[in-house]
């Protein structure tokens, strides 16, 4: 499953630099664009070229075409310093600022591009780029290039086959709202750079491809308070290597406060990261993919997946689920993941210190840790886990460390097999499984077998079985009990009593504590005192009878046949 990951890599880095077609000057050096392939005969090349070059040296003579920084062009018009009309609206050139400013833009040729240090595009009202086959909607070569809406200002780019919308081929990608970018292509990542992609401040995006939607070939993608719908054939969100900055330096993905969906029911993974990891906090992200064997990953990194923040809601229906070589943390968050061949949860080792989290599987397991522990902690976490294989246990661990659950777990194999099972690869190891001291596996207890039992190798498997011998369940219950204030029960003559705690997470499970019971005479009065210890704590309840002394009798009682009292 992994590898199959790394073989869709495929993803077409793009390399193709400029706006085919296009004349470029010869004086700006640099990559041009690549139309100049090499089959030509010489002869036509030399005719082609002199045309070129008029008009090109005629475009170099243009006042403030080519100020120090760079060059800046739609389709074949050098814009000039200051106010270029065109597509019926104006693109305003800054160069000392290295800024253009977009208004209501409508052209059908590409956006190029070449600066020396950032540049940066604001668009303002409604503007659209829609270039022929094969040109980019927008070429930056810039260190850094930041696509800035205005409130109420679109900016739509749509590449046809062999392009990107935005490609930058040397540097990051911002893009920021209020305002909104529709970016589209085919064959090529829609938005695609060298260095980091970052969509940022309020902006609304819209993608789709049918390769990636969104790829960084060498830094990180971030998605930070902003929105994102995508759709892609390849994975919506690809990050090749560690991100070179932002709030999570060296991190490939992160999705922070922000809305995303990404619809990949055609393609494969959803959001792919090297070893920088991926990290969603606070935000809304629905995974929509395949509900078969044909496609990909929910989220998968080479690195540490860490979902947290309570705002996080994350849904995801894919081939496989979420999967980290690495670490992964849930602290808080609302989780819902399926996956239809595959694993919903996997890493090396697993932390679900938070949140609420329903994991299903309906060939692999819902969680699984290959190399390390599979802890599940936490007074308000919930964790469902669902799986309808047989021979994949619903939740398992292996490697060192087994599995520790100290927080509220329920695991069900619907096909027959092991709710829970664990291999400790440790040392001297007594069980693969272990509860919090508070934890109980409702009806069931541990049991544990040497892992290997004919080689000398180290560790313990270990599953449930019934308390009380008899079928192995197909579903356990972990509760990690809340014990809510004693309802008391008195023999009838005040001579014993008992404590009742019932668990607040269900009501069934109960705990009987018998009270030591005195009695002293107050006045006219016989008062009865009982206190329970339970749980390092104890717990009183006074009973004062008047007109009795020395324990007189009381009305007769049947014994409650729980607490024999
Ligand atoms: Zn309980």
């Amino acid at each position: 499953m992994l590898h199959a990951c790394a073989a869709r890599r495929k993803g077409a880095p793009f390399r193709f630099s400029g706006n085919a077609g296009e004349i470029v000057c010869p004086a700006q050096g640099g990559p041009g664009p690549e139309t100049c392939g090499g089959e030509k005969d010489m002869g036509e090349w030399k005719r082609l070229l002199c045309g070129l070059m008029a008009v090109a040296l005629l475009a170099c003579a243009l006042p403030a075409a080519h100020a120090a920084d760079g060059t800046v062009k739609i389709g074949n018009t050098v814009l000039a310093e200051g106010e270029n009309s065109i597509g019926g609206g104006t693109a305003t050139l800054n160069t000392a600022a290295g800024t253009l400013a977009l208004k209501n833009v409508v052209v059908s040729s590409g956006l190029f591009i070449r600066w020396a240090s950032a540049f940066t595009i604001t668009a303002s009202g409604m503007n659209s780029i829609a270039p022929a086959q094969g040109v980019n909607a927008i070429y930056a070569d810039a260190p850094a290039l930041a696509i800035r809406l205005q409130q109420d200002a679109s900016l739509t780019l749509a590449a046809q086959s062999g392009a990107n919308a935005v490609y930058c081929p040397s540097g990051s990608l911002t893009a920021a709202g209020p305002g909104s970018l529709n970016a589209s292509s085919l064959e090529y990542p829609a938005l695609q750079a060298q260095g980091d992609v970052v969509l940022e401040a309020g902006l609304k995006a819209g993608l789709g491809s049918d390769s990636q939607a969104i790829c960084s070939l060498a830094g990180g993608v971030t998605v930070d308070s902003a929105s994102l719908a995508a759709h892609s054939k390849d994975a919506a969100v690809y990050a090749g290597g560690a991100s070179t900055g932002g709030i999570y330096p060296g991190t490939s993905v992160v999705l922070r406060g922000s809305t995303v969906t990404l619809d990949v029911t055609q393609g494969y993974d959803a959001v792919w990261a090297a070893q920088g990891g991926i990290v969603v906090e606070d935000s809304v992200v629905e995974i929509q993919g395949r509900k078969d064997a044909n496609g990909g990953l929910a989220l998968y990194s080479d690195g540490d997946i860490a979902i947290r923040g309570a705002g996080t809601q994350l849904t995801a229906a894919s081939t496989y689920g979420i999967s980290a070589v690495q670490n992964m943390t849930v602290e808080a968050g609302t989780l819902d993941v399926s996956a239809y061949d595959g694993d919903a949860f996997q890493a090396a080792a697993m932390q679900i210190s938070g949140g609420q989290v329903q994991a299903y599987s309906a060939t692999g397991r819902a969680l699984c840790t290959t190399d390390g522990t599979l802890s599940i902690t936490g007074a308000g976490t919930r964790v469902t886990a669902v799986s309808e294989n047989a021979k994949r246990p619903t939740v398992y661990s292996y490697g060192t460390g087994g599995i520790f659950l100290d927080a509220g777990v329920s695991a069900e194999n619907t096909a027959g097999g092991r709710p829970f099972e664990g291999v400790d690869k440790t040392e001297g190891v007594s069980d693969a499984i272990t509860l919090g001291a508070n934890c109980e596996a409702v009806g069931v207890k541990v049991h544990t077998v040497p892992e290997a039992p004919a080689t000398t190798t180290p560790g313990v498997r270990s599953w449930f079985v019934p308390a009380d011998g008899g079928q192995a369940p197909g579903k356990v219950t972990v509760c990690r009990h809340v014990w809510g204030a004693p309802v008391w029960a008195w023999a009838g003559d005040y001579s014993a009593a008992a404590a009742t705690f019932a668990c607040g997470n269900d009501a069934a499970h109960t705990r009987t504590v018998q009270a030591t019971v005195t009695s002293e005479t107050r006045g006219g009065s016989t008062v009865y005192t009982a206190v329970a210890t339970f749980e390092g704590k104890a717990y009183t309840d006074v009973k004062t009878m008047a007109g009795q002394q020395g324990g007189g009798t009381a009305p007769a009682q049947k014994p409650n046949p729980k607490t024999g009292i």
